[in-house]
């Protein structure tokens, strides 16, 4: 495929931004060739500055549940822009947002918006904190909860230790203040608690992990957390920021039937614009400035043009059998697939949970901790990545990325790609 135009924006913007984008897992470092600049989004397909149509299963890192372009989003924006684009004042659009979650999640009796996922979780652990009286946090290995200074943290030396940072300009005593354990293991999380018990404000996990491969985890483990954190009374956050309005309205709190205290949101709630938000129970929730002493707050939150386009795109979510469509074409894609590898003998595995998948270059059939996943498939990841460039399908430019299908892939789509795909393992596995 020709390229010269991405190749060219690259080079200016290069110039112009740290490694000419605005996000790094844009500038496909962990894959062959550069980043493609894409020009327009039409359902399932994306079209880049050349020309060249694509595929979609990047869906814009998850908020696409409907595909690019959805009509009724559209529509939503464009009437709500004819009103203004900002009022810094309350307006309806935020009332209906917040009803249309809160009326539709068991577990929340009030959410606050803000612009981003990373703002969503910096708030609640803010709460967490104020509501607890307490500092310190419990995290996970291998989940991502935004670029919150206390969340970039790895786990230090010791069974239990505190945490040191992954990232510099995160002072070593903020990160002091998280405790990393790995997925999977109840006994860490409870030496954790018996370390520090007086002092464990919160416990946050991504009860889908979606952002180191797709990490699914037991009920059995969720359910241990939430009895873990009532007996310490730590509050359990769930980051729904990927799996919310994702794998069910509910998100992961449906499916295993397991309750957080505090959950955040991003992506999806948008419709595609910048809006993320924290929602609890409202004991939790009065503790938020203006009613409470945890101060939180933002210029654009609550944007009606952003309103607008979540209140168009989580209706559209509530449809009858939205979510069992996307899981049926979720499912085919990822059982053809696995049913042809198998049959191959490759070792590469597909897994999913609702219309989330993963491509993982291994045999293992259980990767549930981010130790387990195959380091040495990431080589694997980027020929197929880039084979599939070259054929039209655009995957997240890293094989620990997770793929998204939407309400626009039709099942005629997904069987180009399964063709696609196979062609491209028989290429990485050169048969
Ligand atoms: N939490 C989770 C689980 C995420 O996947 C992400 C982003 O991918 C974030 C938080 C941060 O969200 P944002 O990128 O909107 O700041």
């Amino acid at each position: 495929m020709k390229r010269d135009q991405s190749n060219q924006l690259y080079a200016v913007a290069q110039q112009y931004m740290p490694g000419g984008v605005n996000s790094p897992v844009r500038a496909f470092r962990s894959v062959i060739g550069q980043p493609i600049f894409m020009a327009s989004g039409d359902g399932a397909y994306l079209t880049d500055e050349d020309g060249n149509q694509y595929i979609d299963y990047c869906c814009s890192w998850g908020p696409l549940i409907l595909g690019h372009r959805p009509p009724e989003v559209i529509q939503a924006i464009e009437k709500t822009l004819q009103t203004g684009t900002s009022f810094g004042a309350p307006t309806k659009l935020e009332n209906e947002l917040a009803q249309l979650v809160v009326d539709h999640h068991h577990h929340i009796d009030m959410i606050r918006f803000v612009s981003s996922g990373t703002e969503a979780v910096m708030s609640a652990l803010r709460l967490a904190r104020g509501y607890t009286n307490k500092n310190k946090v419990i995290k996970f290995e291998g989940c991502y909860h935004g670029h919150v200074d206390s969340m970039l943290v790895k786990a230090g030396s010791g069974l239990v230790t505190f945490g040191t940072s992954s990232s510099a300009g995160v002072p070593e005593p903020f990160a002091a203040e998280t405790i990393v354990v790995p997925l999977n293991d109840i006994e860490a999380v409870e030496a954790a608690f018996q370390t520090y018990k007086d002092d464990i404000a919160a416990v946050i996990i991504e009860p889908i992990p979606a952002n180191n491969g797709l990490l699914i985890q037991s009920k059995l483990f969720l359910e241990k957390l939430r009895v873990l954190c009532t007996a310490y009374n730590a509050l359990l956050i769930f980051d729904e920021v990927i799996s919310g309005f994702r794998v069910h309205f509910e998100g992961a709190t449906h499916i295993y039937d397991v309750v957080a205290d505090i959950y955040t949101f991003g992506k999806i709630i948008g419709g595609g614009m910048p809006v993320g938000a924290y929602a609890a129970s409202k004991a939790i929730m009065e503790q938020v400035a203006p009613l409470g002493p945890v101060y939180q707050a933002g210029t654009l939150s609550g944007n009606p043009v952003a309103m607008a386009a979540g209140i168009a795109q989580l209706t559209a979510c509530l449809q009858d059998n939205f979510y069992e469509e996307l899981n049926e074409k979720t499912q085919y894609l990822v059982e053809s697939l696995n049913e042809y590898i198998e049959y191959k003998d490759y070792s590469v595995r597909l897994f999913h949970i609702g219309s989330i998948f993963w491509i993982n270059f291994s045999k293992d059939h259980h990767v549930n901790s981010a130790d387990k996943i195959n380091s040495g498939g990431m080589e694997y990841f980027k020929q197929f990545h880039n084979f599939l460039l070259e054929n039209g399908v655009y995957l997240g430019p890293s094989g620990y990325e997770v793929g998204f299908i939407s309400r626009a892939h039709t099942k005629a789509i997904i069987d180009t790609t399964i063709e696609k795909m196979k062609q491209g393992f028989d290429f990485v596995f050169k048969v």
